[in-house]
């Protein structure tokens, strides 16, 4: 079969690779859609422990398909079933996964990262990630475009959990990536009162516009006056970081208005994290400040729920597709930031 396999920094091979064998316990999926996100751009670009040139990868944590082959002890699945695929599982037995937080299990792992993922026309789903429930049976309303997007969607989901959207508020989301789109459509749906969305591209925002038309574009160098005269000086109620920037973290706080919320969506690199930040504004303005990283099963399956009940698509998102021998174009255009989400499609 087909597949992209990442050797180390730099170099992504398509390869044709032997199909996954799979166990008793074990599921294997024919890929019909996968996307690439920003954790396999940072894999590609500054590599990733365990993944050398004498042990490849096939990345894709983002995916959808159809049912190939179950295993004889495997129960509940069957060949041809159309299904979405959680990545991240865990042990199973410590505090974290029996609370259903398996994705902060200590021992988590994930398909496309830690082991051989959707960027191929088939994809085994290790026995732990079928048992904790990680395959959810598609109602044929949801596309598979919209089930591969809800791994991403559900880690903004997990972040709206945390720190919430009230009806009313004034929310600012810096980033009009595929991400702030999606922090953008949940924020419509729990009824802010203004959605305003700041970026450095006028293209991107005018594409983040198109879909969620809510949203009050803010094209500008400078956001805290602009934030300034467009609440009276009061800040807005929500900030969300929706771009892995250290200087947007910077000046988050002083976008928040008194008792407002200031969530750090996007990570930073790790050699450098360490951000000069105004403790005083938490401080005097009684500010909570969060982060969240992946998402629950539980948070997984809600993004699925919204999406059966008609409430929420991702389809809209999807600015192109390819086949996954142009994967490493995509990689390139995450990193212009031309474009949203570019399907890899198998079918
Ligand atoms: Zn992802
Ligand atoms: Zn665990």
């Amino acid at each position: 079969m087909k597949a992209a396999r990442l050797y180390e920094v730099g170099d992504l091979r398509i390869e044709n690779v032997p199909e996954p064998s799979i166990g008793r316990d074990e599921v294997l999926v024919r890929t019909a859609t996968a996307f690439v996100c920003g954790t396999d751009v940072r894999m590609y670009k500054n590599g990733k422990a365990g993944i050398h040139p004498d042990n490849p990868r096939v990345l894709g944590h983002e995916l959808a398909g159809t049912i190939e082959q179950v295993g004889s002890e495997v129960q509940g699945y069957s060949v041809g079933m159309r299904v979405a695929v959680a990545p991240n599982y865990g042990c199973g037995v410590c505090d974290r996964c029996v609370a259903g937080n398996t994705q902060l299990c200590s021992r988590q792992k994930a398909i496309g990262i830690a082991v051989d993922g959707a960027f191929a026309e088939y994809v085994r789903i290790p026995a732990p990630a079928v048992r904790q429930g990680n395959i959810y049976i598609l109602p044929e309303t949801i596309s598979f475009h919209s089930a591969a997007l809800v791994e991403p969607f559900s880690c903004v989901y997990n972040a709206y959990e945390r720190i919430g959207i009230y009806p009313g508020e004034r929310v600012l989301i810096i980033g009009a990536g595929p991400i702030g789109v999606m922090h953008a459509k949940l924020a419509d749906l729990a009824g802010a009162g203004s959605i305003y969305m700041n970026d450095l591209s006028e293209g991107r925002l005018n594409l983040a516009k198109g879909i969620v038309p809510a949203i009050e574009a803010l094209h500008t160098e400078d956001l805290k006056a602009e934030i300034d005269g467009l609440t009276g000086g009061d800040g807005v109620d929500l900030v969300i970081t929706a771009a892995s920037v250290a200087a947007i973290q910077e000046i988050a706080f002083s976008l928040a208005g008194m008792n407002g919320r200031v969530m750090f969506f996007g990570g930073l690199p790790k050699s450098n994290s360490h951000v000069w930040l105004d403790t005083n504004e938490i401080h005097y303005k009684q500010l909570i400040v969060s982060g969240t990283t992946m998402q629950s099963l539980h948070q997984y399956r809600e993004i699925l729920r919204l999406m059966e009940r008609g409430v929420l698509t991702a389809d809209d998102i999807v600015t192109g597709t390819v086949g996954v021998e142009d994967t490493e174009s995509v990689i390139e255009q995450i990193t212009d930031g031309s474009g949203l989400k570019t399907a890899i499609a198998f079918e």
